[in-house]
């Protein structure tokens, strides 16, 4: 079961996007120097698909995208969700995930957006040019990595 502790409109986890960014708890991956420890825990609201519904109800008319941030204790459900927006709502999708690769019971179709790696401190987020972490859009099933654009976000380079 998925829970989430918090949620946020953002700009800049998803480039060219205002994004109602959901942070999912009980995440395994135990990166050294991870930025969110409260994360780790196993706490916060059940998340399914009447919460999450009435979430985008609430800021529809405000956001472009709904991004998961983490989920990986259960990625099924955040691929079943993803699938729930994707068939009810004109909504794009994203997903922040710490692993490297995606689980072979999620389907990238039903994202629009997905980041993949670990924080690996000493290389930095995805604002570090050394950064292990790739960020993707996915357009005809097809994975592009767009990393270079938080670069751009971070320091105004060009993506
Ligand atoms: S994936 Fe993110 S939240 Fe989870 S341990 Fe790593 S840095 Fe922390």
């Amino acid at each position: 079961m998925l829970r989430f502790i918090n949620y946020d409109v953002v700009f800049q986890e998803i480039p060219d996007e205002v994004t109602l960014a959901v942070n999912i708890s009980n995440c395994p991956n135990r990166c050294e120097g991870c930025h969110s420890p409260y994360l780790m825990e196993d706490a916060g609201m059940i998340l399914n698909e009447n919460i999450l519904a009435d979430l985008v109800e609430k800021y529809r008319n405000a956001i472009t995208c709904v991004c998961f941030m983490g989920g990986d204790s259960s990625p099924s459900e955040v691929d079943r969700l993803a699938a729930f927006l994707r068939k009810n709502y004109s909504m794009k999708t994203g997903w922040y995930s710490g692993k490297s690769d995606i689980p072979a019971d999620c389907f990238i179709q039903h994202f629009d957006y997905i980041k993949l790696g670990p924080y690996i401190q000493h290389l930095g987020g995805l604002n570090s040019a050394t950064t292990n972490q790739r960020f993707y859009r996915i357009e005809n099933g097809n994975m592009i990595d767009i990393t270079n654009c938080f670069f751009r976000i971070y320091d105004k380079n060009p993506c």
